[in-house]
């Protein structure tokens, strides 16, 4: 058989996406079609990987028998997850919202019950396929993808290849360290590209500044008035209405975003670079001074050659991922078949 995605001919996928809540299964093509998905909660499932691996397979046949195509029909198998993983061995290293899963050998698992090539990758890589297969990035060969969500994750397509690296991090650009004496990261670093425009982290800096200097601003009325319930949307909104703690946030996360940008266009050149849900919310606020203040930190020739755009996947983002994971043959787990 062709590997799937390089045939002309449109083939039925599984896609699988591991999210932070819950986990949705879609059947769907090579052609980014998705005909159907099911969703299940994360918490119904955490405790107990045999539990876990069940109601998948449970999800993956009826989708299969309500669309009346049989298991032996199904090119491939994609699998978006949360890091940390081993894409080499198809394991999954006990994901923070999977910790009593361990160490999960979903790849092999899932190959021997449907018989059929079974692919995974971290979320943020499966984003980058999913752009390069079937969003903004269909007509180039070299992309790279940012969540700009809670977190920042990345993933490369270069010369039409997903780069994994050495040990499945390259582009990990989120722990790029922008400045050594700058604000600790979860990652156990300081001044990572996420220390300063991870979604979570800002809103905990604003938090503690609020607290602090008991500052009084528009954010905190976004947020119903509650310290602890501000999140990003209470600061575009009073970034929105003028609030001054809200600029003063903003400009910082823009000039560390270009700051991070600057580097990535400097390293790779990229024709295109798709910015998710952070980007997709905030629209002209971002761009226009992102544009502008990339010319600190990036040269002329491979800041104009690069497109920065949002990423018009839209909420499917995840179920587009683990189809384009599927799809990625260039990347075989070594399986071990019991
Ligand atoms: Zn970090």
């Amino acid at each position: 058989m062709a590997p799937a995605g390089t045939s002309a001919k449109t083939v039925p996928l599984l896609g699988i996406d591991i999210g932070g809540t819950k986990i949705s299964v879609c059947l769907g093509n090579n052609k980014g079609t998705i005909r159907k998905a099911k969703r299940i909660p994360v918490a119904d499932i955490a405790n107990s990987y045999t539990d876990g691996l069940n109601a998948i397979i449970k999800l993956c046949k009826d989708l299969l028998k309500s669309e009346n195509i049989a298991s032996s029909e199904l090119a491939a198998i994609g699998i978006s997850a949360p890091g940390p993983l081993d894409t080499r061995r198809g394991l999954l290293l006990a994901p923070t919202n999977l910790k009593r899963w361990g160490h999960a050998p979903i790849v092999a698992d899932l190959q021997r019950h449907f018989q059929c090539p079974t692919r995974m990758q971290n979320d943020a890589n499966a984003c980058a396929l999913a752009e390069f297969r079937f969003g903004c990035g269909r007509r180039v060969q070299n992309l790279v993808y940012l969540t700009v969500s809670t977190g920042m994750g990345g993933g490369i397509i270069c010369n039409g290849s997903l780069v994994k690296g050495d040990t499945d991090t390259a582009g990990e650009v989120g722990h790029m360290v922008l400045n050594p004496d700058g604000p600790p990261c979860a990652c156990g670093q300081k001044g990572c590209f996420e220390a300063y425009c991870g979604g979570l982290s800002v809103a905990r800096r604003v938090q503690l500044k609020i607290v602090e200097e008991k500052i009084h601003t528009a954010i905190l009325d976004k947020a119903g008035g509650a310290v602890d319930n501000i999140a990003f949307p209470a600061i575009l909104e009073a970034l929105r209405e003028g609030d001054h703690l809200a600029r003063e946030v903003w400009e910082e996360f823009i000039m560390r975003l270009a700051q991070g940008i600057g580097i990535i266009i400097m390293t790779l050149n990229p024709e295109m670079i798709v910015l998710g849900t952070i980007a997709i919310h905030a629209d002209d606020l971002l761009m226009i001074p992102l544009q502008e203040c990339l010319q600190r930190f990036a040269w002329t020739a491979p800041h104009r050659a690069c497109r920065i755009v949002t990423s018009q996947l839209g909420t499917s983002i995840g179920d587009y991922s683990a189809l384009a994971v599927a799809m990625d043959s260039d990347h075989e787990s070594i399986l071990i078949m019991a």
